[in-house]
């Protein structure tokens, strides 16, 4: 069997285990594993990275542990706008969108817009139109409330308050999710989707939706996909940086992912971490948090799932 391997993220953040019982840290890690079955059995039937992401963080979409898709977080407005994007990094395709309301999986979207639109980025009412045309499954109000979520959200409503949704001060849980994948022919892919941040006003875009910043993938290099305070992730544009130390500078995987972390996102005070892998299956989990969901599988049934420093 030739190789593959696949990580994935679920959010990261002020996650402690003093504030986790054993029965949320045991739903966190199915969730997870969930997900990384479903991502590696699709790598090792052969199929491609960028189809392995999307199946997987639709998975993670799906569950309301993660702030994405069902039981994304509450706009200033009490609505739930997502943002989302994937990227295939043999043919340098790319989709995202943002501020998109009632479609069960923005991370369908997104792919659809990278194959079908003629474009690579669209949000709002224009991306809910493209959604219908597609035949996207549209969802009810219920499907994305989680009470969690709302009590989160009352906390901070009439302020001027966003926050991350993991980074309460009441429960540290919850996150945006990701996949990054190389497959059996060596090509990698990226995918990401949120909801953002709780209570963002104004139209608010995240790094999730932007190619570049919490999503990036390039055979030559890596497939990357963030989490974190999303400004600082546009401002670093993280994703695409790690590529470039990669590509310019020779850097290894790791060496590239710990300087963007460590050092680049912490000097201008940003918060997260990310997922790579590069087209040699190599795997890095950084992050400058507490904590970050993730998990990580590789065709030699080797495996990680894990929530702490
Ligand atoms: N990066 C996301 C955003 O800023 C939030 C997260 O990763 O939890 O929208």
């Amino acid at each position: 069997m030739k190789n593959f391997t696949i990580a994935i993220h679920g959010g990261a953040g002020t996650i402690l285990k003093s504030s986790m019982t054993s029965e949320k840290e045991a739903a966190y890690k199915s969730a997870l594993s969930k997900a990384l079955n479903s991502g590696s059995q699709i790598l090792s039937e052969g199929g491609t990275a960028l189809v392995a992401v999307e199946d997987t963080v639709r998975l993670l979409e799906d569950s309301p542990l993660f702030n994405a898709g069902k039981g994304s977080v509450f706009t200033a407005k009490g609505t739930h706008e997502m943002d989302a994007s994937i990227m295939e990094g043999k043919t340098l395709q790319a989709g995202a969108v943002a501020q998109i309301e009632g479609v069960k999986n923005p991370i369908c979207l997104a792919r659809m817009i990278m194959e079908k639109s003629g474009h690579v980025f669209l949000a709002g009412d224009g991306a809910s139109d493209f959604a219908r045309k597609m035949n996207c499954e549209f969802m009810d109000e219920e499907w994305f409330y989680d009470e969690f979520r709302y009590q989160q959200w009352q906390q901070i409503k009439d302020t001027d308050t966003f926050q991350l949704d993991h980074s309460t001060d009441k429960d540290h849980k919850f996150g945006t999710v990701g996949a990054v994948a190389m497959d059996i022919n060596g090509n990698v892919a990226a995918a990401t989707s949120t909801g953002g941040m709780t209570n963002k006003r104004f139209g608010r875009l995240g790094d999730s939706a932007m190619i570049g910043a919490g999503t990036y993938a390039n055979n030559a290099t890596c497939a990357v996909s963030c989490t974190g305070s999303g400004e600082f992730f546009i401002r670093g544009v993280v994703a695409y940086d790690v590529s470039c130390l990669m590509e310019y500078k020779g850097l290894s995987l790791e060496a590239a992912c710990r300087e963007v972390v460590h050092s680049r996102l912490l000097k201008i005070n940003g918060d997260g971490g990310l997922i790579a892998v590069d087209a040699i299956g190599n795997i890095a989990l950084p992050f400058n948090t507490e904590g970050m969901y993730r998990g990580w599988r590789k065709s030699n049934g080797e495996e990680l799932i894990a929530i702490y420093k």
